[in-house]
């Protein structure tokens, strides 16, 4: 173990190709596997156009691997795929102080998804309710007929609930869940082709008229959850002491719980770490964008998705709940070449386990934010990388990018115009 956090320590000074062979010696990958990460065989326009409509050819993003995760005991590489410079240090850095603990601990609950049946022009609805309600069980067994193969692995139809709209813009009406457990899918199509194969029986059932039959993105039955401790004494650093660092993100987070303008940035710090690992795998990044930000106003007010307290150690203790619809099966994470790849160098075959690696590495994400917000700010770490990006911007090539952007640094100049002149002179 020592000898491989030793080696883990260099992954960033380490060259591209180095890393590369480092991953495939670690997760012993095959030479498709590695083709495909280092994007020299990934998606294939070809294959794009099986994808979506009108494809012209693909678009591509950076993937970093975040070191220094353990998942529930395990060492974990985690791909992520961004645009943005400092997240994955950030969330290696995070995931490094995590280990004085054991790192990371999380937990599913069943990957249950909701499927909504808006019924419409009912008088009576409270006894239509009772009527649906009456013959659970049949409406179950028939929308368990459109998939047998769920229902095998031990998925299928669990629940059914009918709410009761009574305010809205066109007056009251009824809303049927279907409570679909989807194992290893993300489960928009399984729930979708569940409910619609309910409608002919909810008319007959009700009198009513069915208009809708969609999944619903707040899926607040499938939620993963992550929790970690950071030693008080892990957390000093340069002028900083460890209690300080620590009630300064106590102080931060309280910030976020109570006021929606602070929770949205709060929990965009933590979706930059979730978005990059759904990404990476194949998943709708969409999806579970829409279930985090409603299940963070699910109580009326928007507020932060994590909470971050102080033990009986004085240590500094995090968790995040959030609802994580991600599959290892279906859509795009069956199509998409370094999804499927990705899951191999994660070691990762089921949805659960997925989800639980995508929570804490948004917990850690979130931890990096409020770290550098509530000491230095979080511009000095990230000035240095958006710096590269203004000289890249501005024509800057090979060892040039990292002169001109230390020179910017020095200037304090960080701006697209100054590094242009910059280079001009130094072209003159
Ligand atoms: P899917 O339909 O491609 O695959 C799921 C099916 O695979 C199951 O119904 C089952 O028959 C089979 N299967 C085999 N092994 C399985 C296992 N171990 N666990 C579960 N199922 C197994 O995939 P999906 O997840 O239902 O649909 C995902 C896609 O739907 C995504 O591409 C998403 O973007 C899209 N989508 C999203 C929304 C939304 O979020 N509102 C709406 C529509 C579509």
């Amino acid at each position: 173990m020592a000898e491989k956090e030793h080696h883990n320590k260099k992954f960033y000074h380490l060259t591209r190709l180095e890393r590369l062979a480092q991953l495939k010696a670690e997760m012993h990958l095959s030479e498709a596997d590695m083709a495909v990460l280092s994007g020299e065989k990934s998606l294939s326009p070809v294959e794009a156009d099986h994808m979506i409509e009108n494809v012209i050819g693909t678009f591509s993003l950076p993937m970093g691997i975040a070191r220094y995760f353990r998942v529930n005991g395990r060492e974990i590489p985690i791909p992520m795929v961004v645009e943005e410079p400092s997240i994955v240090a950030g969330a290696s850095f995070m995931a490094r102080l995590s280990l004085g603990t054991g790192g990371f601990f999380a937990h599913t609950t069943a990957p249950e998804m909701i499927g909504q049946v808006q019924v419409l022009d009912l008088e009576d609805l409270s006894s239509a309710r009772m009527k649906l309600l009456a013959v659970k069980e049949s409406l179950l067994a028939e929308a368990a007929k459109v998939d047998p193969l769920l229902k095998e692995l031990g998925g299928g139809p669990k629940d059914l609930e009918v709410r009761l709209i009574s305010e809205s813009p066109i007056g009251p009406f009824l809303v049927v869940h279907l409570i679909v457990d989807v194992r290893d899918a993300m489960g928009a199509n399984a729930i979708n082709t569940a409910v619609e194969r309910l409608t002919h029986r909810v008319e007959e059932i009700t009198g009513g008229r069915v208009l809708l039959r969609i999944l619903s993105n707040l899926a607040d039955r499938r939620l993963a959850r992550a929790r970690v401790t950071i030693l008080k004494n892990d957390l000093a650093f340069d002028g900083f002491t460890g209690k300080d660092v620590r009630d300064g993100i106590i102080a931060a987070w309280a910030f976020a719980r109570a006021d929606p303008y602070r929770a949205a940035t709060h929990n965009k710090g933590i979706m930059n770490g979730i978005d990059p690992v759904v990404i990476a795998t194949g998943n709708d990044w969409r999806a579970v964008e829409a279930g985090a930000h409603a299940y963070a106003a699910r109580n009326g007010r928007y507020t932060s998705l994590s909470t971050w307290e102080k033990d009986a150690n004085g240590d500094l203790a995090g968790t995040l709940e959030m609802p994580l619809a991600v599959g290892t099966i279906g859509g795009a994470t069956r199509v998409h070449p370094a999804a499927q790849a990705n899951l191999r160098l994660m070691g990762i075959d089921s949805a659960s386990e997925l989800a639980q690696v995508i929570v804490s590495v948004g917990l850690a994400q979130n931890l990096a934010a409020l770290r550098a917000l509530a000491t230095e700010g979080i511009q000095r770490g990230h000035m240095g990388l958006h710096a590269r990006q203004v000289a890249i911007a501005a024509g800057a090539k090979g060892d040039q990018i990292n002169q001109l952007a230390e020179k910017l640094v020095q200037e304090k100049a960080i701006r697209i115009d100054r590094a242009s002149v910059i280079l001009k002179e130094w072209r003159n």
